[in-house]
């Protein structure tokens, strides 16, 4: 009767076949099956639940490949702990690697279901705010893509980052409710859940061997549950695991409340523990010092750390040489506790000698420094972080009182040094400094983009830099140009795989070849129309979330990431009132039309940036409606902005806007996706834009603004905004119709927040780039008018944005820090796993004596 299940069925290689006939069958054997459905009753879940069960069967059989591979011949892994993967939707992605979309196309074809309506029926899994979340999910994709052993670890929130929607040209924040229909790509394995221990105190004592100790008596503790999820590389059999955790009551905790007659008690919990990882902080670039928070940090890498242990002993391997099996990345300081959380497993648990623990724990870990913003710098109340991990606090001191030792005797004669390098900030309400821990436990400390690493040896970092400048590295983020690329602009790619093959998709640097197109006519205007279905495409979406129209043939110029003072949405916008004001100072004015598109998320908490929102929502309505107008300017704001509505708009931008003050944006990957894309960016010299510019050419980059430096010396000389109003009648003339509330139906207080905020302070320097942004936007308009010069500055772009691609970033990784190599994955048939999973059965399934029964 097990005849699904015995091995004979197995034997049958066909069942994870790649080809179009079997995906059919097994696609119609999920409805079936796995949904319970007639086809006929199916809905739109159903088919697509099936559609992805179909496809995970297909990784999964690889996924098993790869587990094989690397249990018998093991290597050193990367482990990269990360609070956000904003991953995106997978099917896309995952029929693009296993290079089966044509084929599922055509199968669900023959069933009369259109592909593009399935792959919509997805819910993102928007396990991240930004940028940060993002580069994780490029980099797994790019880890498994050059077949580098890696596990991702995180957190699975169930609720994501929220949904926002605008209601009355304000942002209105809904939960994610992302797990609501199941989630077909993930496996719960309840087996290697892991206990965590939260609060309490500690107890020193010496055992019976004369041995000093501590133990952590805990004042409460929850499970920790993994759900993995397979990330297959490009056209590779490497699928490496996503293992996100999920916290869970122990029974044995609540078994004293229980007996104690305490039900609802004990319910009630369970219910505590499971809000652990119950939602993702919506807050972004800004710390924010939550107990909640600090306790969902520790427990997903207390989880890890554990589940890092646990393969160590498959591996037969001890726990000395833990540094040697794992590479482990924090991406950005919220994993930093680890390195307290290694020390205390290694000393405390498994008695190793302190001096040993703590040079395996430096030589596993290396930290990635992803902010300069002093208030994003994660430091937690000392009281607050002692009720929470008191045995945690004793290491913590242990390590500054052996490192300033340290710092005391290599530093003679640096006075307060030591006090600035201290793990513990005691310059006013104490607290721990996680930065500061991951500096001295890491054994590399790295920037995202030479200007951010530069400024961060000189200024948040600079005492560490000081005393070891060797553990300093600069790595350029990238994006992945499967999902940004190839998966996201079709058109684009086809035609690129045209002209040049298809090598590019693994190899960035290959479309350097396609610079030579640009000076032929006919592939000029291939690439011309490619990009012009991509903007009608992104027209009819604009239409049908806010009802704006707009002229595919006009300029799509394009700001689309978080909301932030330091992003500087609210410069675009002054720029668009400036060309309003020329409009109506002289309805003849020639304007090139343009399309102003507007997206991203303000942190609920975070006024300023929703006040922005409602900023450039009230400038639009008044544009939009404007008859004067004529269509030359439309304004629109897309609601929730995320990677599958980026996906669609990366692709359509002419102009892309990457204006944040110089120095304030560590890096930024929205600039790359736009250049590979075609897009050609405006914007300051921050971030990795410098490296953009360098490498695509001054011309194809419209550079504005104070640099860096020239930022830090007009603050030192005593920065006066009102001086620019003064001086400048265009400026004065904008800020003038904010401020007489034109844009808020004669209101004049609603947005003096921002006027009279940009008069008096203007922190982030918006008046003083207005100038040079506005001329710089003069020559995007001349630029735009000659549409074959602006062609061949678009091809260009892409020939030249190689260096972006996230696999030259991992590449660095993997030299620079990690020291890690691929390992190959030869692909184990269906027969072969049955071959496998017999010989460790040791017989045949048939023979079980459960199935005998
Ligand atoms: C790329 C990306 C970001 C980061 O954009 P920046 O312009 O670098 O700030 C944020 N959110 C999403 C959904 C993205 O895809």
């Amino acid at each position: 009767m097990a005849a699904n299940t015995s091995p004979v069925a197995a034997t049958d290689n066909t069942r994870t076949s790649l080809a179009r006939t079997p995906i059919r069958r097994a696609f119609l054997d999920h409805v079936f099956y796995t949904q319970a459905k007639l086809p006929g009753l199916a809905n739109q879940n159903d088919l697509f639940q099936a559609l992805a069960h179909t496809v995970r069967d297909r990784m999964v059989q690889r996924w098993i490949s790869t587990g094989e591979k690397h249990l018998s011949t093991p290597a050193r892994t990367v482990a990269y702990l990360s609070a956000e993967f904003l991953l995106g939707p997978h099917l896309g992605n995952n029929l693009l690697n296993l290079g089966i979309q044509d084929e599922v196309r055509e199968a669900m074809r023959e069933l009369g279901l259109d592909l593009d309506m399935l792959l919509a029926q997805e819910a993102e899994p928007g396990l991240g705010n930004g940028g940060l979340g993002r580069l994780a999910a490029c980099f797994m994709d790019s880890l498994a893509t050059l077949e580098i052993p890696a596990i991702g670890y995180g957190i699975r929130y169930e609720y994501g980052i929220f949904q926002q929607s605008i209601i009355d040209g304000m942002q209105v924040e809904n939960t994610d409710t992302w797990l609501r229909n199941g989630n077909p790509w993930e496996i719960q394995r309840s087996d290697w859940a892991v206990e965590v221990k939260l609060g309490g105190h500690t107890e020193h004592y010496t055992d019976d061997r004369g041995h000093y100790r501590v133990r952590w008596v805990p004042g409460k503790s929850v499970m920790g549950v993994p759900f993995d999820s397979p990330i297959l590389g490009y056209r590779v059999n490497t699928v490496n695991t996503l293992r996100l955790w999920r916290a869970e009551a122990t029974e044995a905790f609540d078994f004293d409340v229980f007996n104690r007659g305490d039900y609802l008690g004990a319910v009630n919990r369970k219910v505590t523990s499971e809000n652990l990882t119950k939602v993702l902080y919506p807050n972004d670039e800004t710390y924010q010092g939550k107990a909640l928070r600090l306790e969902q940090q520790y427990f997903f890498v207390a989880c890890s750390l554990q589940d890092m242990l646990r393969i160590l002993e498959l591996h037969q391997m001890p726990v000395t040489c833990f540094h040697e099996q794992f590479a482990v990345q924090l991406n950005d300081t919220h994993p930093a506790i680890g390195i307290a959380e290694l020390m205390r497993l290694l000393v405390d648990e498994h008695l190793v000698p302190w001096d040993t623990a703590w040079h395996v724990t430096r030589h596993a870990f290396a930290y990635t420094n992803h902010t300069l913003l002093p208030e994003a710098l994660e430091c937690w109340p000392l009281e607050l972080f002692e009720t929470i991990l008191p045995r945690h606090l004793e290491i913590i001191y242990e390590i500054n009182t052996r490192f300033l030792e340290e710092v005391r005797i290599r530093d003679y004669g640096h006075g307060d040094r030591a006090a600035r390098l201290s793990l513990i900030d005691e310059s006013g309400p104490r607290a721990v400094r996680m930065a500061h821990l991951a500096c001295v436990g890491s054994h590399t400390i790295n920037g995202v983009a030479d200007l951010h690493a530069k400024l961060m040896r000189e200024d948040v970092l600079r005492d560490f830099n000081a005393i070891w400048p060797e553990k300093f590295e600069s790595i350029t983020n990238g994006v992945t140009p499967r999902r940004w690329l190839a998966l996201s602009n079709p058109r684009l790619a086809r035609l690129m795989t045209d002209a040049i093959g298809d090598g590019w998709v693994t190899d960035l640097e290959q479309t350097r070849a396609l610079e030579i197109h640009a000076d032929d006519a006919g592939f000029r205007e291939r690439w011309h129309a490619a990009h012009q279905a991509n903007k009608a495409d992104l027209a009819v979406l604009i239409r049908q979330q806010t009802g704006v129209v707009v002229d595919p043939a006009s300029m799509f110029d394009v700001m689309v990431k978080r909301i932030h003072e330091y992003k500087r949405q609210h410069l675009a916008v002054l720029h668009i009132i400036a060309l309003y004001h020329r409009i109506k100072s002289d309805p003849h004015a020639e304007i090139v039309p343009r399309t102003f598109l507007f997206a991203g998320k303000a942190a609920p908490g975070y006024h300023y940036a929703k006040l922005m929102i409602r900023f450039i929502t009230s400038v639009a309505d008044v544009i939009n409606r404007d008859p004067q107008v004529r269509d030359r300017l439309k304004v629109a704001f897309l609601p929730n902005f995320n990677v599958g509505f980026g996906q669609r708009i990366y692709p359509a931008g002419d102009l892309s806007e990457q204006i944040s003050l110089a120095g304030k944006e560590a890096s930024g990957t929205g600039n790359m996706k736009f250049a590979m894309n075609g897009a050609l960016n405006i914007g300051t010299l921050d971030g990795a834009n410098i490296e953009l510019r360098d490498a695509i050419g001054a011309e194809q980059f419209f550079a504005f603004g104070l640099t860096a430096a020239e930022v830090a010396a007009l603050r030192a000389d005593g920065y006066r905004p009102a001086a620019y109003y003064a001086r400048n009648p265009e400026l004065r003339a904008v800020i003038d119709l904010v401020q007489q509330g034109f844009f808020s139906k004669g209101d004049p207080t609603l947005f003096e927040p921002i006027a009279g905020n940009l008069l008096q302070h203007d922190p982030y320097l918006l008046l003083a780039d207005f100038d040079s942004y506005v001329a710089a936007q003069a020559q995007t308009s001349a630029a735009f008018l000659d549409q074959a010069a602006w062609q061949r500055m678009s091809i260009p772009s892409v020939a030249r944005s190689g260096y972006f691609s996230s696999d030259r970033a991992i590449r660095e990784y993997c030299a620079r820090i990690w020291h890690v190599k691929p390992v190959p994955v030869p692909l184990l048939r269906d027969a072969e796993q049955s071959a496998t999973a017999q010989r460790e059965w040791g017989r045949p399934r048939a023979m079980a004596p459960s199935d005998a029964a």
